[in-house]
């Protein structure tokens, strides 16, 4: 029995289609994890195994930029901003990766990697909207979605074979879907848990389809390097490193009882993923369920670095109306506003405040945000990165505000007629801080460090 089935996308030709679900057959009729008859047959698949995909797409922000400049084809692409300024990168292209580029590596540092790479300004808005049409594609599919980043979901396909056809079946399909509709590629992972799904999706990159048979979990994993599990970062893996841990395998052959010891529940949560489980953190909850694990942040870092009050705090008005913007597209109301200040030195402090009533509101943020600012920046002190973050965050229809109700409403009203204008006319069209020395462009990360999957379950 193979271990999984895995098959390229053709890209379009019609032939190519049929020599494909050739393969979707023969990969399904060889695991029989979808007939019943042989299910039956095979001791260790449970009777109806979980089946859930994990959607991502391909070099999201470069592909999005591609469709809008097509002679960036194939080219090495850095998406974040020019090569000199101090910046991050917010996606790179497959080309460029090869040179070592990846997100969050300075701009300039990826300039020094891959000189002939070309260095386009990112496009939240446009990023924004073809993640829309992405969700769109999803829950024509299944209506367990969950998006775990701007171009990354989950999809419950359990028991929607009689619609779909088999998991491989109904990716392919999915995957064309996708296509037809966004013009853009992704990779899809299917698993009997969300673990084994994102583990396997990242394999199947770029443009791929891989299908981990139920049962088969554990030989997949064992020969993948522990990184390849999520929330195992560098500092784990040099733990575990010290304990001559390199592969997932050798950590499933581990005592449960050792690694609790070491890492304690985290550990536990461990020997869980290693051997194809969702444990741990938000591995625990359902596919579409409410995690409290999410954030949503935005940052900037100057160009120059600044002691200039107005403009910090005019930043920080940017910022909260970005979060705000956020929040109110996401239907949430955040309870907790998080500050991150850099100086020059890159010391790095964050402070939080937990609000008496959720808010939605730029106003509200930026007050609480500017407090926490003056409470805790030094004077005269050079400052390199803002950030702004909301959390802890409840979906409800009606709140009771920090400001009375006929406020609020009017606040709320006039903020919906912004958000208006900001998708006709870009981000920075409509800004309280407009004017102020606080514009600068919104920088996005296709996987932003505060979302699920992204190292929320680690020890450090
Ligand atoms: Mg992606």
């Amino acid at each position: 029995m193979p271990v999984h089935a895995r098959t390229k996308v053709p890209r379009c030709a019609r032939d190519d289609i049929v020599f494909e679900s050739n393969i979707v057959q023969r990969g399904a009729l060889r695991s029989g994890c979808y007939n019943s008859a042989s299910m039956s047959a095979a001791p260790h698949v449970p009777a109806f195994p979980r089946t859930i995909f994990h959607v991502d797409m391909d070099a999201f922000f470069v592909s999005v930029e591609e469709l809008y400049d097509p002679s960036l084809k194939g080219k090495a692409v850095v998406v974040g901003g020019q090569r000199d300024e101090r910046g991050v990168v917010s996606a790179a292209s497959y080309p460029a990766r090869k040179f070592g580029v990846h997100s969050a590596l300075p701009l300039r540092t990826a300039a020094k990697l891959c000189p002939q790479a070309i260095f386009v300004d990112g496009h939240p808005e446009r990023y924004r909207e073809c993640s829309e049409k992405v969700f769109k594609v999803l829950t024509s599919f299944s209506p367990q979605v969950e998006m775990a980043s701007i171009d990354e979901a989950y999809l419950d396909m359990t028991g929607t074979a009689r619609l779909h056809g088999p998991p491989l079946k109904a990716a392919h399909k999915l995957h064309q879907r996708m296509k037809d509709e966004t013009q853009l590629n992704c990779s899809i992972g299917i698993g009997s848990s969300r673990l084994i799904a994102k583990v396997s999706s990242a394999q199947a990159k770029p443009n791929g389809v891989l299908w981990i048979v139920p049962g088969e979990e554990s030989r997949f994993l064992a020969p993948l390097d522990v990184r390849a599990i999520p929330g195992v970062g560098k500092v784990m893996e040099s733990h575990l490193h010290q304990l001559g841990i390199s592969r997932v395998g050798d950590l499933a052959r581990l005592e449960e009882s050792e690694l609790e010891e070491r890492f304690g529940k985290w550990g536990l949560a461990l020997a869980g993923k290693a051997r194809g489980e969702d444990a741990g953190g938000w591995f625990d909850a359902e596919v579409g369920a409410d995690t409290d694990a999410k954030s949503i942040s935005h940052e900037h870092t100057y160009n120059e670095d600044t002691a200039d009050t107005s403009q910090l705090e005019s930043t920080l008005m940017r910022l909260s109306e970005m979060v705000g913007r956020r929040l109110r597209e996401a239907k949430f109301h955040a309870r907790t506003i998080q500050l991150k200040l850099r100086y020059k030195d890159f010391t790095t402090i964050t402070r939080a405040h937990t609000l008496p009533a959720p808010t939605q509101l730029d106003g509200e943020i930026f007050e609480q945000v500017r407090t926490l600012f003056r409470k805790n920046w030094k004077p005269g002190r050079q400052v390199r990165l803002l950030g702004v973050q909301a959390s802890s965050w409840e979906k409800q229809a009606e709140q009771i505000s920090l400001l009375e109700g006929g406020k609020q409403q009017r606040w709320k009203d006039a903020l919906a007629v912004a958000d208006r204008l900001r998708d006709k006319f870009g981000e920075s069209s409509v800004s309280l801080a407009a004017g102020l020395r606080g514009g600068f462009r919104e920088r996005t990360h296709e996987n932003p460090a505060g979302l699920p999957g992204k190292g929320k379950t680690k020890p450090e």
